[in-house]
């Protein structure tokens, strides 16, 4: 249990330095920062979202202005590459942008057409109406652009919302929340800092929970808001399967499944995590990528750009990553690249893994490390079957030289989303949903209107359009002329053929 006044060190995990301590918030302290923003929460609402829109345009100045020391800070805690840390800022500026342009059309009123003719005495308006505290809970993969992912929907939507960033990597959701405070915006946005217990206890105050982390976690959360009925979306893990067809350009190929598997250390929910050959390019495949893999530069150096694979975040993962590929190895795998621990910090190299199969961890639980098993295909039904057959359902790539054939596979596979002849296409193109099917979550994140609206309760409002009478027919006394007068009309619209005819007014 979190003690008032604790702390949490953060350490670069590349090299053991801490680089720096944050509180451990307690569950009276989370209570008391939500207090705050509900009070606060109602005047941002009441603002007109393109004032909200500034705002959020205000801060993307603010991300661009301090672009480089919060890729040190990225850096810092996370031990990845300045190549992978320096997408997290243009990413996170991207969706503020996608989402100030368009979240006063998103977020209209609706005006439907009544969906009978009876219903023309009435004016229809759909409002959206923000929960007032959104909790948004991240994992500590991509720490500035996760909290962004989902903070800004939820702030233009006219929430107040609360960050809990994972203790492992909590500095780059503070500088976001520093930002918002430096920038002088209404007070409608805090991190919290802590662990699971701060987490659970967001979970606990809040009006709608966004999460992002392991099916382990979501799956708690989900109980936790079922038992206050409460509304959430969880993006969780994910175990992404690559198709390689027999007419692929298999350079493009192998290259994009290495960067697909191994940015961020194969620590991304999209990474490619599997992958199914057909046998008739098989071996050409296998020898391209573990070339491929072999050119990898693997180190740490702050801000420069000599490697291609940093540190893994934490040890824990790092050791996933020894047992799943010993427990393959054991069962038959052959590792043609990497496969030991390296012994510094937490480093894993890149792994290609051979003669694998299903009944290994390696092909059926989450790695979220730097490991590739191919796994050879007889033909596309094949492929599809056995990327079907998985808990997880985020994400897929199909690589093949004939688009229109990716496509059909596509539409057969059991994901959320699936890039042809590319990896992660589907994380940067912002007008599509990004949600995972089965284990991988509930709910989606960004996709139009969808994304935003999901942060608001939708209002019904029925107003009268022409002359009101003194009573409408169905209210009491009780009449059966009346009560046949509105049912026979309700016959006459919406029956078929005969069972139109009117039935008897009076009798
Ligand atoms: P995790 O589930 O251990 O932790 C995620 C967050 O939840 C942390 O902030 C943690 O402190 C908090 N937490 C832990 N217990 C909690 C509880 N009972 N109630 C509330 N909050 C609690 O995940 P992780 O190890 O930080 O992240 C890795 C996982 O995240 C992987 O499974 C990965 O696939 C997933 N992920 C998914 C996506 C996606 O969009 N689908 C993106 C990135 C990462």
């Amino acid at each position: 249990m979190s003690t008032p006044g604790a702390e949490i060190e953060v350490r670069n995990p590349a090299d053991g330095r801490v680089v720096g301590r944050v509180r451990d918030h307690t569950v009276s302290e989370v209570a008391a920062a939500v207090t705050e923003l509900r009070r606060h929460q109602p005047a941002w609402a009441a603002l007109a979202v393109r004032e909200r829109a500034e705002w959020v345009m205000r801060l993307q100045d603010w991300l661009v202005d301090h672009a480089a020391r919060l890729t040190d800070v990225v850096q810092s805690e996370t031990g990845k590459t300045r190549f992978d840390a320096e997408i997290e800022v243009p990413c996170s500026i991207d969706l503020a942008r996608y989402w100030a342009r368009h979240a006063a059309a998103f977020l209209a009123d609706e005006h439907p057409a009544p969906h009978s003719p009876i219903g023309q005495t009435k004016r229809l308006v759909t409002t959206f109406r923000p929960y007032p505290v959104v909790g948004i809970i991240t994992p500590w993969n991509l720490p500035l652009m996760n909290p962004c992912f989902d903070a800004f929907a939820a702030l233009l939507a006219g929430a107040a919302v609360v960050v809990k960033p994972s203790e492992i990597t909590p500095l780059s959701a503070l500088e976001l929340a520093r930002g918002w405070t430096e920038i002088g915006a209404p007070p409608v946005f805090t991190v919290l800092t802590g662990g699971g217990e701060t987490g659970r206890a967001v979970v606990g105050e809040v009006d709608y929970v966004q999460f992002t982390g392991s099916t382990r976690t979501g799956r708690a959360i989900a109980v936790a808001c079922g038992e206050r009925l409460m509304p959430y979306s969880l993006e969780l893990g994910g175990k992404d399967p690559a198709i390689v067809l027999a007419d692929a350009d298999v350079d493009r190929a192998a290259a994009g499944i290495v960067y697909g598997g191994l940015f961020n250390s194969g620590q991304a929910c999209i990474s490619v995590e599997r992958v199914y050959v057909e046998a008739p390019v098989y071996d050409r495949f296998v020898s391209t990528l573990t070339a491929q893999v072999e050119r990898l530069r693997q180190g740490h150096d702050d801000r420069g750009f000599r490697y291609d694979i940093g540190a893994m975040a934490t040890f824990a993962q790092r050791d996933i990553v020894q047992r799943h590929i010993g427990e393959a190895v054991a069962a038959g795998a052959r590792i043609l690249n990497g496969g030991k621990a390296t012994g510094v910090g937490t480093f894993f190299p890149p792994t290609v893994l051979v003669d694998v199969d299903h009944s290994m961890s390696c092909m059926t639980e989450e790695t979220f490390g730097p490991t590739l098993p191919v796994m050879r295909v007889a033909d596309e039904d094949e492929a599809v079957r056995l990327a079907n057959d998985s808990a997880y359902g985020l994400s897929a790539t199909v690589w093949t030289g004939d688009r229109a054939r990716g496509e059909r596979v596509a539409r057969r596979l059991e994901v959320g989303a699936v890039n042809i002849n590319d990896a992660f296409a589907n994380l940067v193109n912002f007008a599509l949903p990004m949600g995972g099917w089965k284990e991988s979550g509930i709910g989606a994140r960004w996709g139009g209107a969808a994304g935003i609206r999901k942060y608001c309760r939708g209002q019904a409002i029925t107003i009268p359009r022409g002359p009101e009478l003194p009573r409408e027919p169905l209210w009491y006394p009780a009449s059966r002329f009346r009560s046949r007068l509105v049912t026979t009309l309700m016959r006459a619209v919406d029956a078929r053929g005969l069972r139109k005819l009117p039935i008897r007014l009076r009798g």
